[in-house]
């Protein structure tokens, strides 16, 4: 219907693991259309978060809104299903299939096409379009009859990205999305992500502060489960706090 992302929202968003306070009172705000980098040491709870986020984790605390509609207490399928896609730090892909076989059968999923070997042919030639598609959104168009255990890891990478949008998502979370991949190529990867349709919200994990600062407009640092600031990368650059946190003095 071409309506515009909402923005998702956490307000005092907290869980607790026994007597540890891994996420703290964290008040995160995803506009429409972000651009945004959520960084912090190791431990920080930044993995915690997007877990919160996509439902995987139940948080002790606080609340999730994606709009004007409380989410907090949807599954994870339910959240991806309204829009809420993620990718993984470890890969999850079949190594036998091909990237094309690994978007149909997404989309097919999607679709509730379960049986692809079935399917009369009028019904899978859009999903083939659609697959092709994708897969030349990500760069991976001469990839695609390739199994996927013969293409470079930063192209396996890629290709989970892929599947993410098969989900056709309003909000992509994406949890080192370069983490393994050869630093020569990670700059590739992030230039294919910030190429991603400008309706779709987005938020990363990164470690490596070149790449947040060329890809992020803004940036969440998290430090011991809370954020300590949030800003444009001019205004964490400058900020002695952030500094502080990765200088350690
Ligand atoms: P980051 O992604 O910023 O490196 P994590 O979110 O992975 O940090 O972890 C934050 C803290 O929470 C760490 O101290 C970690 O050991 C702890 N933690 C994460 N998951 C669990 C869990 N399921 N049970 C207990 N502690 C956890």
């Amino acid at each position: 219907t071409g309506s515009r992302t909402p923005s998702l929202r956490t307000r005092g968003l907290g869980v607790r693991f026994g007597a540890f306070a891994a996420v703290t009172d964290v008040d995160l705000t995803l506009e429409p259309g972000a651009r945004q980098a959520l960084i912090g040491p190791n431990g920080a709870g930044k993995t915690t978060l997007i877990n919160l986020l996509t439902g995987v984790l139940r948080p002790t605390s606080g609340s999730i809104h994606l709009g004007d509609r409380d989410i907090t207490p949807l599954s994870c399928d339910r959240r991806a299903r309204i829009g809420l896609a993620r990718t993984f730090q470890i890969n999850t892909l079949f190594p036998s299939l091909t990237p094309l076989s690994s978007i149909v059968l997404a989309i097919c999923e999607r679709d509730g096409l379960a049986s692809t070997w079935w399917c009369p042919l009028r019904r899978m030639t859009p999903v083939y379009d659609e697959a092709h598609a994708l897969l030349g959104r990500l760069k991976l168009d001469a990839l695609a009859d390739t199994p996927v255990s013969a293409l470079a890891y930063g192209k396996q990478r890629l290709l989970e990205i892929a599947l993410a949008m098969a989900a056709k998502p309003r909000i992509l979370l994406l949890d080192e999305p370069a983490a393994g991949v050869p630093e020569d190529e990670s700059g590739e990867l992030f230039e294919v992500i910030s190429e991603l349709p400008q309706d779709i919200s987005i938020l990363f994990i990164e470690h490596d502060m070149n790449l947040v600062f060329r890809f992020s407009r803004r940036i969440s640092v998290l430090v011991s489960g809370s954020v300590l600031t949030e800003g444009t990368p001019r205004d964490i650059a400058a900020n002695p706090r952030v500094r502080e946190v990765y200088l350690g003095t």
